[in-house]
This record gives C-alpha cells, structure tokens and sequence, in this order.
C-alpha cells in the first residue's frame, strides 16, 4: 500500500495488476462492512447479557466502533478482495509489468 488509503497499482514481485477494471475495490466492502457487522453484532448481545455493560453505553460504543473500525480495516479488506479475486479468478497478464 502506498498511503493507508491508496494501493500499488501492481505487485511489486509478479506485476500482477490490482485494480482489473474501474470500481473493482468496491468488493472489498464485503469484507469490511461483512467484519464489522459480525463484530458488532456478536460483541453487543454478549457484553449486554453478561451485564457487562448497560445498553446506552455499548449502542455508543457500538457506534464509535462502526465508524472508526473500518476506516482502520481499509487496507486489509483490500488486500482480502484482492486475494480472494485471485484465488476465484486467477490473472493471466502476471510478469506483465505497467509501463
Ligand atoms: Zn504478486
């Protein structure tokens, strides 16, 4: 990753390119917003039925978590969509480096 929010446009070791086609990182919100959700959503109930913590307390948590987990999670939803792209559909232009 060149900056937390920006990627290579190739792999520096194959020349596999990332990006196939405009709005291919889009998929990476599965896995973003997919962990985020299940965090949250098996966190909450635990800690709320174990007492733990009150209701009004987690829901504030629960919200700083969901707007701050996946800005910190970016890169590796990207790099997930990437791997899983390349495990279902492999690319054929690899070597083929960028000019
Ligand atoms: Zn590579």
């Amino acid at each position: 990753m060149k900056t937390w929010f920006t990627t290579y446009d190739q792999c520096p070791e194959c020349g596999a390119r990332f990006e196939r086609e405009p709005g291919f990182f889009l998929g990476s919100i599965y896995f973003n917003y997919g962990l985020t959700t299940l965090i949250v959503a098996v966190a909450f109930p635990l800690l709320l039925f174990n007492g733990l913590a009150d209701s009004k307390t987690l829901l504030y948590v629960a919200l700083a978590f969901v707007l701050i987990f996946p800005l910190i999670f970016f890169p590796f939803a990207r790099s997930l969509w990437v791997g899983h792209d390349q495990f279902w559909d492999p690319r054929t232009d690899v070597k083929e480096r960028l000019p």
